[in-house]
């Protein structure tokens, strides 16, 4: 099969959050499974081109915006894993893509029809014919009724688009004249069973996506059924529900070469746990020495004697920001040590942060550092000995995964992909060797505070239990193999329902 996925990151070039990882641990495996992949993402410039080679053939093509043509270069390289990877260098003079950043700008919008059209344009000259265009996200999800239109009607009849959302709460709210810069009619797209939104005030690119893909995942599922719902489908859900046919969840996996203990590149010491011989000590003696390596880096206490926790995250209100505050600012109460590595998009709350990272300064056990930075992300996944994720909701939510991956046991709030893949060590009606972190039911300080309570009193009072825990969570299989076979199947359904 030939799947093209266009997406706005792809990890570890392009990355700011899980849709980055998902690209390339999902494409590893697609190629793995023996399809050709094509993944295009737009040539951010704060993609580090000298991690990466291209190929000497530099393609030109143009593409429409506001009334008239652009040249766009689009860059091929092969990433980890063979996938392979077009760049779209964008020279409209708007230079959409050399911001300096990913998102964020007043005109997002605009930047991604731009990629979403200069991208159809590019294919659509292009000799071979994709089966399947898989879009992700608000951000490419225009090209799932611009493809039905025009010159794309007739040359991409065959191919089937498949829309994944891997976050309900970002929607790509826009007006008629944003679709009119990329050729399509506002006026006919207005309507409230196409992009209107249920106010009759803007338009709506990720209802679009999901009303003209052939279609539709999201990323576990719960998710997916909390997504039907008025809480969850944050205005959505009647949309979702009237194309429930062509709807499901497919849990994400994560990418086990680039997440692994044994060969992680950023660690100081690389432990495993998947020889059958290898005890628990060996995998403590790997983790002490990340573990001391990282205290002394943030000149913490050194101590053997605390559970370090950690939360890695956008500090976005989501993820539940007012539950790590509690939890940092009470860790002398379960004596542990907490460190938080994240950003905030919103400057109210990198300030408020900002604040409290000077709070704890010459505390011994508890630091803040507010940086976007892969290899101290690794390095933290592997000195922690537990991991929080206090999510309000969380579509799937890869850290936990990670941090199973890496011996750093989740603490979880029940929502979304979080219940589907973590198990109370205490209370889960899994059988004993599924249960693997501890898990809380109301984003509250009560609920928090229970779970992350259970997690010391086991650490500190019963060694045994919690070795076994860390082992079961280091052998556990989150990898792609298993999801991508599901996408595989949808692909398929969808290609023979054509030959029909
Ligand atoms: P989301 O996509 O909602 O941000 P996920 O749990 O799906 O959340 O994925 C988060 C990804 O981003 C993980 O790979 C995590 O390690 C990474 N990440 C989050 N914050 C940082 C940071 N400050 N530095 C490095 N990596 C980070």
């Amino acid at each position: 099969m030939y799947i093209v996925h266009i997406a706005s990151e792809f990890a570890p070039i392009a990355k700011v959050g899980g849709l980055a990882d998902v690209m390339l641990g999902l494409g590893r495996e697609l190629v793995k499974q023996g399809h050709t992949l094509n993944v295009i993402v737009p040539k951010y410039d704060v993609i580090d081109v000298r991690e990466m080679t291209f190929e000497p053939n530099v393609e030109i093509s143009r593409s429409y915006f506001q009334g008239n043509w652009y040249d766009n270069s689009f860059w091929k390289a092969h990433s980890d894993g063979n996938i392979l990877l077009t760049l779209l260098e964008s020279h409209h003079p708007g230079r959409f893509f050399s911001r300096g950043c990913i998102y964020g700008c007043h005109d997002d919008v605009d930047r991604f029809l731009y990629f979403c059209r200069a991208a159809l344009d590019w294919l659509q000259d292009k000799e071979d014919t994709p089966d399947i265009i898989h879009i992700h996200d608000w951000e490419t999800a225009a090209c799932a009724f611009l493809i039905r239109q025009g010159p794309f009607r007739k040359r991409f009849e065959n191919t089937k688009v498949v829309l994944t959302i891997h976050n309900m709460a970002y929607q790509g709210w826009c007006h008629r004249d944003n679709l009119e810069n990329i050729g399509l009619s506002g006026a006919w797209f207005a309507s409230p069973e196409r992009l209107q939104d249920d106010f009759g005030s803007s338009l709506n690119l990720l209802k679009g996506g999901i009303v003209f893909s052939d279609y539709v995942t999201t990323v576990s599922s719960t998710y997916a059924k909390e997504v039907l719902t008025q809480e969850g489908g944050k205005g959505l859900q009647l949309t979702l529900l009237s194309h429930a046919s062509k709807f499901c969840g497919v849990l994400n996996g994560i990418d086990t070469i680039f997440w692994d203990p044994a060969h992680d590149k950023y660690l100081e010491d690389r432990y495993t746990a998947e020889k059958k011989s290898i005890g628990y000590e060996e995998i403590l003696a790997g983790k002490k020495r990340n573990k001391e390596f990282f205290l002394e880096k943030f000149a913490m206490g050194k101590s053997d004697e605390k559970p370090l926790l950690a939360i890695i995250s956008r500090l976005v209100p989501q993820k539940g920001i007012e539950l790590m505050k509690h939890i940092l600012s009470h860790a002398h109460k379960w004596k542990m040590q907490c460190i938080l590595l994240g950003t905030a998009p919103d400057p109210h709350v990198h300030w408020n942060f900002v604040e409290l990272e000077k709070y704890f300064l010459n505390s011994p056990d508890v630091r803040i550092v507010l940086q976007h930075e892969e290899g101290l992300a690794h390095k933290l996944y592997a000195a922690s000995d537990m991991f929080l994720v206090p999510s309000l909701f969380e579509p799937c939510g890869l850290t936990q995964l990670i941090a199973l991956r890496y011996g750093s046991i989740p603490i979880v709030r029940k929502t979304g992909g979080l219940a589907d893949t973590i198990f109370d060590v205490d209370f889960s009606e899994r059988s004993f060797s599924e249960r693997n972190g501890y898990v809380f039911e109301h984003p509250n300080e009560q609920g928090v505070d229970s779970a992350i309570g259970r997690a010391c009193s086991t650490w500190y009072n019963n060694k045994e239990l919690w070795q076994k825990v860390v082992m079961q969570a280091m052998r556990s299989d989150f990898s792609w193999e298993k999801s991508a076979k599901e996408y595989v199947k949808i692909y398929s359904m969808l290609c023979k329902k054509e030959f029909r």
